[in-house]
């Protein structure tokens, strides 16, 4: 029996699309026919987040999450994923909410990392993601190493995420500066780049690069429709 995942998503919209596309073409490639991915969707505001993380009011975003997990487990999902990397700050208190289980970005990521072995990662994401110890934490304590952007190219990652790609803004000039700013983390030692923001994949992929980019929303999506094969 197909297990019903529950998507917490909306954080962006935009990058909520790709996890939608990408679980069904697992589950497609996996099942054929007509058979597609069993999926509770819950999608929120994200201006009512984004204002939350502008004000670091991380306990109020915590309680929407937990509130809106609430009812995809009352829906019916049996499994969740929360649908943005930066959130997951606040995973523990959405878990704490529900009984079903939560798949962590973080670590179906590091899993991937390890498998391909890796043991210095660039990561790109938005400020509280490569600032914060919430995410990086995860990936280290898999043995990992991780490097991040200097403070200006932080600022200017984070910029792009908030004013171009949640937005549905795709920049040529955006996308350039990000691979320059993977291939100064490149010649630092990265082995690999996490693409640790679920929007970046719009503007990123591994055509675009030589150094092996390691997708969160690809990553994510792909264990939720394996895992409700199981
Ligand atoms: N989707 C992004 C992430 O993966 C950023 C948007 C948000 O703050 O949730 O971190």
């Amino acid at each position: 029996m197909m297990k019903t995942i529950g998507l917490l998503g909306g954080m962006s919209w935009e990058s909520t699309v790709t996890y939608y596309r990408v679980i069904n073409e697992v589950i497609k490639e996996k099942l054929a026919g007509f058979h597609s991915a069993k999926v509770l969707l819950y999608s929120v505001d994200f201006a009512e987040i984004e204002k939350c993380q502008a004000s670091e009011m991380w306990d109020e975003a915590a309680e929407i999450l937990a509130s809106a997990a609430k009812g995809l487990e009352r829906g019916g999902a049996d499994f969740l994923i929360i649908c943005t990397n930066t959130m997951h700050k606040v995973a523990d208190k959405i878990q704490e909410a529900i009984t079903i289980p939560i798949i962590h970005i973080a670590e179906a990521t590091a899993d991937e990392l390890k498998k391909h072995g890796i043991k210095k990662t660039a990561l790109l994401g938005t400020k509280y993601t490569m600032k914060q110890a919430f995410y990086k934490d995860k990936i280290k304590s898999n043995g990992i190493e991780v490097i991040v952007p200097n403070e200006r190219d932080m600022e200017l990652i984070n910029n792009v995420i908030y004013n171009e790609l949640c937005l549905g803004i795709i920049s040529e000039k955006s996308k350039k500066e990000l691979l320059r700013v993977i291939k100064e983390l490149e010649d630092a030692g990265a082995q690999g780049v996490i693409l640790g923001c679920t929007e970046i994949g719009l503007l990123i992929s591994q055509k675009d690069t030589s150094l092996p980019v390691f997708d969160t929303t690809r990553i994510h999506a792909k264990r939720a429709a394996i895992q409700s094969l199981d």
